[in-house]
């Protein structure tokens, strides 16, 4: 995902920090503030930060533990998870391929409201013990402590309930999916009918969250619509991915691949590959070969990033991108796979390799005109 700060990596995968992370943690804080002032009037302003401050960056622990569990659910069933990202609603673990059967589906769908379950459980079992009760809790002054484990109960638990609205792309949907997918045994049409639900919850989220924003509470309002407006276009995304993954099946990277690929010497220098290449070809992408093998890849884009005086002393070797930094696919790479990873790492082509040995491109654009044609002659 564009936006993201990266955090560091638990059990092999990526965890980032979604900027919009940043204005929620802030916001997350100042609530809590501001509910901890409003409930305890005996404690000082000190206290008052200092918990809300701990508080905010327990429950982030907590929302990483939810995600870390879908990821890990996954890796044990042997699906590779990329990345986790944080984003302002939640997070999202990137798990780079769909379950094959619906058990995995529900399995991973279930891992997260579960753990944040356990985690509110625990807290408030803690807090119990501590001596807190449901019913004196606005009455009994409260420590610091008590204030937090509640909190994070409460909210643990209203995630968990929230993230199982059955409607896909949350995890309720995800549970949904797999069930109707178990049931049905056909898992686009368990797809569709969860986005479909998922659309459904997300124009009641809508509608519910302008009307309470006129007559109700105002600006909790309108972040639920502005969550409902989200699952929209969530669910209508997966929904279109589903109907492209169709039209694409069975079709395979080696048998749409662009075979007359502009391949350059990596010894001559920039100013040789603008004049005698780029500018008379019109390509814009070359890949860089030595005895057939590919070495890297360059575009006008790494061109423009080295200043015009430089041009003469720089090789393309030296302004390429590495092989190491390329994605690249081969031959029996299914299409659609293809395409994921274009869109995920943004970037329009990708080389197509057998061995390292050059064997092809497939472009973005070469994509979506097969998908034209196929939709038009409805194949
Ligand atoms: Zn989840």
């Amino acid at each position: 995902m564009k936006g993201q700060l990266n955090i560091g990596r638990v059990f092999g995968v990526q965890l980032g920090l979604h900027y919009s992370w940043l204005v929620i943690a802030v916001l997350v804080t100042l609530s809590l503030a501001g509910n901890f002032s409003s409930v305890n009037v005996g404690w000082g302003a000190e206290t008052i930060w200092t918990t809300a401050i701990i508080t905010g960056l327990l429950f982030f622990v907590a929302v990483i533990l939810h995600e870390l569990s879908h990821a890990v659910v996954a890796k044990s069933r042997g699906l590779p998870v990329r990345s986790i990202t944080l984003f302002a609603l939640g997070g999202i673990a990137q798990i780079d391929k769909e379950a094959d059967d619906p058990l995995t589906e529900f399995l991973i769908g279930i891992a997260g409201p579960a753990m944040s379950v356990v985690i509110g459980t625990l807290c408030l079992i803690t807090a119990s013990a501590l001596g807190w009760s449901p019913e004196t809790q606005t009455l009994a002054p409260q420590t610091p402590v008590l204030a937090a484990l509640v909190w994070l109960g409460y909210i643990n638990i209203v995630l968990a309930i929230f993230n199982m609205v059955p409607g896909f792309p949350l995890d309720g949907g995800r549970v949904f999916r797999a069930i109707i997918w178990w049931a049905t045994g056909d898992m686009e049409r368990s797809t569709n009918i969860a986005a479909r639900v998922g659309q459904f919850v997300a124009v009641v989220f809508i509608v519910w969250g302008i009307f309470q924003f006129f007559f109700g509470v105002g600006f909790g309002g309108l972040w639920l619509a502005l969550i409902g407006w989200f699952l929209l276009t969530a669910a209508g995304g997966s929904y279109a991915n589903v109907a492209i993954t169709k039209i694409l099946r069975g079709l395979r990277v080696g048998d749409v691949m662009r075979k007359d690929v502009e391949t350059i010497d990596g010894t001559i220098n920039l100013q040789e590959f603008v004049d005698e290449h780029l500018l008379k070809t019109g390509s814009r992408c070359y890949f860089v070969v030595e005895d057939k093998r590919l070495v890297g890849m360059i575009t006008t884009h790494e061109v423009k990033g080295i200043p015009k005086d430089e041009w003469k002393d720089k090789t393309v070797e030296q302004a390429m991108r590495k092989l190491d930094d390329l994605q690249i696919v081969s031959p029996q790479t299914p299409v659609s796979e293809a395409l994921e990873d274009m869109l995920r790492s943004d970037v329009n082509q990708l080389p197509v390799a057998d061995d390292n040995q050059l064997t092809g491109v497939i472009t973005r654009n070469h994509i979506l005109e097969i998908l034209k044609t196929r939709a038009d002659l409805k194949i």
